[in-house]
């Protein structure tokens, strides 16, 4: 066999007639070295090729737009099957290439299915892997001429500020959202949203990645939820294409949306991750934009580093909207997507549904649904009707007390009897059963169903609850007792 060089001059030479794509060929394919070529591990009919790329973004582009190519032109030149390695050359510190910060680990891409030595094993449970992502990270910014076209990823383009309804309660959030949609990367990186559900926050997301787009559509936006994120890094790391999940999310966007970062939250690769992220978006001066239920101290198990960074920025919050605020978001939905709906019914429905706006929002859709059944318009009556259903709807839900009261019915006992200590078969199945359904449909401790029967200890629920599940499976009359209460339920 021919060396090493040799070979790989003569399958470039083949590419150049293949290809058909000179210039590319010449900046991407060009650039790569050929460390070494070894015989595979599988059989000494397949050859493995080993190059350096330039990077690790350049790892990337050519894993996506040349590899197939190249190892074609391989086989045709070597007459054996050919697997390819690339891993990203270690720069030296008088590198001119790019503004790049710092090394990472070689980060081998492999289609041999072979894992390589530092990509990562599979995990060992969803969100707990062995991955040890390494401390540094290099960052590549393509020069400008070179840069993409803009992109928007994930933008819902229904939200925008325009109809954000802008009251003392968001005002903060809504201020700082709009500086960094004017500004980003600038003063406020990161930037925190908080906020009970329902408030607004995946609304303003989208808004600041509308706004920025439709400003300066070069920019590169992306939204993401945080368990798109969390599963495209199980996926990435189950088939060995992190170098592409790090290059996606740490190289290709200029500003990046995460909702509802919280679900990160002690999920231990994940958060490591998503710290390198950030450092590699935050070095560059690329905007971070998260949202969350509670404020960054709050967050149960979240790491420290990932907090501290998350107060680097500006931290805002939304409350629920005053009653104004709720009045005017109603009548601007009900204008765009015009339904009628009298000031009466918006007064009184924004009296009534005072935490979410989701809810509100929702409770319109409802009553619009009806007028249009009914071939009516929605009024203050109509309002009033369908609230009160809606409230009886919510107080027929399924509770440890409502479980209490069916079974005392059912028995003939009143439900205090349930909570106490009587030993009398005629109060002490009927308890157990109360038991036995407040946990299977509850789904609570049995140490917190206790609290709900007199305060009884988990052992005494417990057993209770293990008593009736065997006799059940051994008794039919006592299997069908509990099914006749449970329809009742
Ligand atoms: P969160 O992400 O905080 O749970 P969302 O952003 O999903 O809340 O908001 C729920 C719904 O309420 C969305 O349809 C959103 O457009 C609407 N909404 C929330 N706040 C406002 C507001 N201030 N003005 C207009 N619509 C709002
Ligand atoms: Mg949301």
């Amino acid at each position: 066999m021919t060396n090493t060089s040799e070979t790989w001059q003569a399958a470039y030479r083949l590419l150049e007639h293949t290809a058909g794509t000179e210039k590319l060929l010449s900046a991407w394919v060009q650039p790569l070295e050929l460390e070494s070529i070894t015989e595979s591990p599988e059989g000494k009919d397949t050859l493995v090729f080993h190059f350096l790329a330039q990077n690790e973004f350049a790892v990337f582009w050519i894993h996506d737009h040349f590899e197939d190519k190249i190892k074609a032109a391989l086989e045709q030149v070597t007459g054996k099957k050919c697997e390819l390695h690339f891993a990203p050359q270690k720069k030296r510190p008088d590198s001119q290439d790019g503004r790049s910060f710092s090394l990472d680990e070689p980060l081998t891409l492999s289609r041999s299915g072979q894992v390589p030595p530092n990509s990562g094993s599979k995990p060992s449970s969803d969100t707990d892997f062995k991955e040890k992502p390494p401390e540094y990270f290099s960052v590549f910014i393509p020069p400008a001429s070179e840069k993409p076209q803009g992109q928007l990823v994930g933008i819902d383009e229904r939200f925008f500020f325009e109809n954000f309804i802008v009251g003392a309660s968001n005002q903060f959030s809504h201020a700082s959202a709009l500086a960094v949609a004017d500004n980003p990367g600038g003063q406020y990186n990161p930037l925190f949203i908080y906020s009970s559900p329902g408030l607004g926050k995946t609304h303003l997301l989208h808004a600041i990645g509308n706004h920025i787009f439709s400003k300066n559509p070069k920019m590169r936006v992306a939204y993401l939820s945080a368990e798109n994120f969390i599963n495209e890094l199980i996926d990435s790391l189950q088939h060995q294409k992190m170098a592409k999940f790090r290059a996606k999310y740490r190289e290709s966007f200029d500003v990046l949306l995460i909702d509802d970062i919280q679900f990160i939250a002690g999920k231990k690769s994940t958060e490591e991750e998503f710290f390198h992220t950030f450092n590699a978006l935050h070095m560059s001066k690329r905007q971070i934009v998260v949202t969350s239920d509670r404020p960054p101290k709050e967050i149960e198990k979240l790491e420290e580093r990932i907090r501290t960074r998350f107060e680097w920025g500006l931290v805002a919050d939304i409350s629920p909207p005053e009653i104004e605020t709720r009045i005017a978001i109603l009548k601007n939905k009900a204008e765009r997507d015009d339904i009628y709906l009298p000031d009466e019914a918006a007064t009184f429905l924004a009296a009534h549904i005072k935490d979410n706006v989701r809810e509100l929002e929702g409770f319109l859709v409802r009553l619009q649904a009806r007028a249009s059944l009914t071939g009516t318009e929605i009024s203050l009556e109509m309002a009033r009707q369908e609230l009160r259903s809606y409230s009886q709807e919510a107080d027929n839900e399924l509770t440890v007390e409502s479980i209490q009261n069916v079974v005392a019915k059912h028995f003939g006992i009143k439900p205090i009897d349930l909570k106490s200590s009587v030993r009398q078969k005629n109060v002490a199945l009927p308890r157990q059963i109360a038991m036995f359904l407040a946990r299977k449909y509850m789904r609570m401790p049995y140490k917190d169903i206790g609290v709900y029967f007199g305060g009884k200890d988990h052992s005494t629920i417990m057993h209770a609850c293990k008593k009736l599940e065997t006799s059940s499976f051994s008794d039919p009359s006592l299997k069908g007792l509990i099914e006749q209460i449970q329809n009742q339920l």
